[in-house]
């Protein structure tokens, strides 16, 4: 698909996601205003039900942000203070942050060099009396090494939960993050897989015990109306991103197979490319591709280049969580997590979108090999 000559390149282009299926959304916004059920209303529980089914999972509950819904898993699990979590170096601050806001104590780890993601093998070492569970991140649309961390989890009577927000449908052995272990978290964030008109999240969880405390938890604590059984939370779902995003689940699938064409195609073209280092597919994992990540020795020359020729780009992230400024009472110093600390400073995230063409990603690849061999 060609679209004539090409002038720039966003980084990520949710007006051209949407344009598509501008009339299917405008309808949902209309009725959303004649219907006026804007709290947890029908398309809320059908969204849910649609989301369990394509995360092969019994439970689905809708929360407002992907960070929220996190926390109320770990609520859900009556982990608190004297608690430790252990979670992975190299994530988005809002996996630690749900950690720390229930009270518990964030516990990391570094990652393995060519996945990106926890390391299993440095698992144990981080393990007390105290640790309660492991939040294993599926960075990047990647897939986290399950199997040993599940292995170990069990062996050391740990839950073992899922942070899925950048990985909706991506798939480890054959099965479907969000349904590998004790729960899930996902993210609607508009520029996520699957994404909002606005901020939105979910839960999906094994039992319909852990669905009805998550109801709950999300509904003021309350059984029935006005009848309070837990100190609860306001972290529902609005109904009308509900609807959108029912719509959009259905284009799921084909946008996530737009986005590995695309970087089974980044990576042809960067395979032979000396001084960059283009990702890497596990044996075990179906990516979803939520970002292209490659490594650069002169990450910010190479972003500024990129940026002179129209091209976007992103790091994600460029200061780990143990160097930020909020968290320096976890008493991590430099040098603690070294693949973690090397990579933060060699990492750039290419443009990657469904709607990119087989031209602009040969046109972004042309502008790096420029940048590099220059
Ligand atoms: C986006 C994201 C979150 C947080 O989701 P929000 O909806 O923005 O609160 C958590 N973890 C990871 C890995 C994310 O990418």
């Amino acid at each position: 698909m060609t679209t004539g000559v090409i002038s720039q390149i966003p980084f990520v282009d949710l007006a051209a996601q949407h344009a598509p299926i501008a009339a299917e959304l405008e309808a949902i916004f209309r009725a959303s205003i004649t219907k006026t059920d804007f709290i947890l209303g029908k398309s809320v529980s059908q969204f849910e039900e649609a989301f369990a089914t394509y995360c092969d999972a019994p439970y689905a509950i809708g929360i407002d942000n992907g960070t929220a819904a996190l926390e109320m898993l770990l609520r859900a699990y009556d982990i608190g203070p004297g608690d430790e979590v252990i979670t992975v170096a190299n994530t988005f601050i809002a996996t630690v942050l749900a950690i720390s806001s229930v009270g518990a104590t964030p516990v990391l780890v570094d990652i393995d060099p060519v996945s990106y993601n926890m390391d299993p093998a440095k698992l144990e070492a981080a393990i007390t009396e105290r640790t309660r569970g492991i939040v294993a991140v599926h960075l990047y649309g990647q897939p986290a090494d399950m199997d040993p961390i599940l292995e170990i989890g069990r062996k050391h009577n740990l839950l073992v939960m899922e942070d899925a927000a950048q990985a909706h449908g991506a798939y480890y052995k054959g099965k479907r993050c969000g349904a590998l272990g004790d729960g899930a978290a996902f993210s609607f964030y508009p520029a996520k897989n699957l994404g909002a008109c606005g901020d939105g999240g979910a839960l999906v969880v094994p039992t319909a015990e852990l669905a009805e405390r998550i109801k709950m938890l999300r509904n003021y604590g309350q059984r029935e109306k006005y009848h309070h059984v837990t100190l609860g939370f306001n972290h529902r779902l609005d109904t009308l991103q509900a609807g959108i995003l029912s719509v959009k689940l259905r284009h799921l699938d084909g946008w996530n197979a737009a986005r590995a064409h695309h970087a089974h195609h980044y990576n042809r073209l960067l395979a032979d490319m000396p001084g960059i280092v283009a990702p890497t597919e596990m044996d075990y994992a179906q990516a979803v591709w939520h970002l292209y990540v490659v490594r650069v020795a002169d990450r910010d020359g190479l972003r500024a280049y990129l940026q002179e020729q129209h091209i976007g780009t992103g790091i994600h992230y460029p200061i780990p969580c143990h160097l930020q400024e909020a968290y320096t009472y976890l008493g991590y110093p430099r040098g603690s997590f070294p693949v973690t600390e090397a990579y933060a400073d060699q990492i750039v995230s290419l443009p990657m979108y469904a709607e990119m063409t087989d031209d602009m990603v040969e046109y972004v690849v042309e502008h790096v090999h420029r940048f590099i061999s220059q």
